[in-house]
């Protein structure tokens, strides 16, 4: 670790252009990092192509032993590497070890556990008697040098959750981290190399828009990105040149629904949660909330004064609910949707920060009168603010739920289970839970992902190491025939056993019966 930490000064002394790291708590520069210089990326590509070979020799067994070596390093390290996370983000040490170490331990553990059931070869049941002399399986090679481009919400988990998974399936990685918050990626650096991942295998470009467009340029077997939709569409086409195969976890505007029959307190403390947890900078946070009319009053109520319950780091500094926002970018972007939506709707608690706070601070905040011609209503906000929406009947909670873009995460709050089921058949999302949000993204064995603009592709559970890896299928013959039935020569008696066996197997009775009516029908007609 000493050697890295070195390696970093040194290059930090140097000519080369550097990356402000602001404390978002205060909005100061508290540092800067060198920025990987974009011509080296096509020496990174070929270095990790000739690399991943060796890795992929090594086999599950030796490539498991190095993945273990990372989680033992998070955990002899963790609350250093907590301290950092807390820094670089301005998350509070519990939402860190909650959100950001725990889900990459986790990962570790279960696919180290599961590496042989996810990515060992599986034979195949042909079911075909033609094909009786052949047996067939599929195997789960690795792919290559892939990409993992990612954001700064969740900066450690995220890329390194990526990164475990494919060196797990036998890929070298590249990872580029978001450039506000860079020093987690080196962070995440140092604990690779500790586990003896050496650079043929795993490089750290440290780097922001120009080094991404430079990253997609080559011809990388996958490109896993975590980000907005407009950059994600753009990676897309750029791996489109190479036909690279992509997998795309973009952004949310996450509907919960509340019906009148909901435990209104589980609902009211799930709102607050999923809403504000991160400050609301998660991607499947819970964006817009839709209430019965019948018991919106009370639950609005129960909403603002359990908002205001929330300690900031202002008044609380080391043991906070509501951290600041990470990037001042983001802050800018969330008071502009609250700035547009308090023309016509009311704020209840919260709103516009006043002026002079330390850092880029939002309140919890809970708007009502809002509508869908409002950014707050179809835009990913990405803070801590609750819209809600009364309706008056399930169908029009759908219809709102479904009337956007992103289809990421969204909830139904009910006792009833087996209507809340009805309804999540019909919600556009990824994921849809009863009567929670959002932590699904965090376990390992649950599949993760978007439908329409929220991503193409599956993250976690057994699609997740699946989709790092290359599937092949192959085929072998049982006894060592001269020739197969379906080999030259044609023939009338090939002709007639073809035709025999698809009648026989294919044609299915009710088919037949139907043809039979039919015909009989016809015949009927004519006389
Ligand atoms: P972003 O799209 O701005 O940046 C993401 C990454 O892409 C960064 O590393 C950035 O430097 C890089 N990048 C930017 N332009 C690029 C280009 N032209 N080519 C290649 N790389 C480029 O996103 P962000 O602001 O860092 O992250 C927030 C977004 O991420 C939100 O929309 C959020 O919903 C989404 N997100 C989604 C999930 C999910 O699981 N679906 C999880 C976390 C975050």
């Amino acid at each position: 670790m000493k050697k890295i930490k070195a390696d970093i000064k040194a290059k930090s002394e140097s000519k080369y252009k550097k990356i402000p790291v602001y404390d978002p708590k205060t909005g100061e520069k508290i540092d800067e990092i060198i920025e990987t210089p974009v011509k080296e990326i096509k020496n990174i590509f070929q270095k990790l192509t000739e690399g991943q070979k060796e890795w992929a020799s090594y086999g599950l067994k030796r490539r498991k032993i190095k993945i273990l070596k990372i989680k033992e390093s998070i955990l002899v390290n963790i609350d250093e590497i907590v301290n950092l996370i807390s820094k670089d983000t301005g998350k509070s040490k519990t939402d860190v070890i909650m959100s950001e170490i725990y889900p990459v331990i986790s990962t570790i553990d279960t696919f180290v556990k599961r590496a042989e059931r996810y990515l060992s070869d599986k034979e195949i049941n042909l079911k075909n008697k033609l094909t009786i002399n052949k047996k067939s399986y599929v195997a789960y090679m690795p792919k290559g040098p892939v990409a993992v481009i990612s954001p700064w919400n969740y900066p450690f988990q995220i890329p390194f959750r990526e990164i475990i998974l494919n060196l797990l399936a036998g890929n070298s990685v590249l990872l580029k981290g978001s450039p506000e918050t860079l020093l987690v990626s080196l962070k995440i650096e140092e604990i690779i190399r500790f586990a003896g991942i050496d650079d043929n295998i795993f490089q750290n470009v440290l780097g922001g828009k120009e080094a991404g467009e430079e990253i997609t340029k080559y011809p990388w077997k996958h490109i896993t990105f975590t980000g907005s939709v407009e950059v994600g569409k753009r990676i897309m086409a750029k791996a489109a040149e190479n036909l690279t195969s992509v997998t795309l976890e973009l952004g949310g505007k996450d509907p919960m629904i509340v019906l009148e029959d909901a435990d209104l307190e589980r609902a009211a403390n799930g709102a607050i949660f999923n809403g504000c947890f991160i400050s609301g900078q998660s991607c499947a946070a819970v964006e817009r909330i839709y209430v019965s009319n019948k018991v919106k009053e009370k639950f609005i109520k129960m909403l603002v004064d359990k908002a205001k319950k929330l300690r900031s780091y202002i008044e609380y500094p080391s043991d906070y609910d509501i951290g600041p926002i990470t990037t001042k970018f983001q802050y800018d972007k969330i008071l502009a949707h609250l700035r547009e939506a308090s023309k016509k709707a009311k704020i209840l608690t919260g709103g516009l920060p006043q002026k002079g706070l330390a850092g880029w601070y939002i309140p919890p905040t809970v708007v009502v009168n809002v509508n869908h011609s409002m950014k707050l209503m179809k835009e990913e906000t990405f803070g801590p603010i609750l819209p809600v929406m009364g309706v008056s009947s399930i169908q029009e909670a759908i219809d709102l739920a479904n009337d956007s873009d992103y289809g990421l995460n969204a909830s139904i709050w009910t006792k009833n289970h087996s209507l809340a089921k009805k309804i999540a058949s019909k919600l556009e999302a990824g994921t849809v839970l009863i009567n929670d949000h959002l932590y699904t993204q965090a376990v390992s064995r649950a599949p993760w992902l978007g439908i329409k603009k929220s991503g193409i592709g599956v993250s976690h559970g057994a699609w997740g190491p699946r989709s790092m890896a290359q599937l092949k299928h192959i085929n072998y013959d049982v006894l060592p025939l001269k020739r197969d039935l379906w080999w030259f020569p044609s023939s009338a008696n090939k002709y007639d056993a073809f035709k025999s066996y698809i009648k026989k197997d294919f044609w299915r009775k009710p088919a037949i019966m139907l043809k039979f009516i039919k015909e009989f029908l016809l015949l009927f007609r004519k006389f």
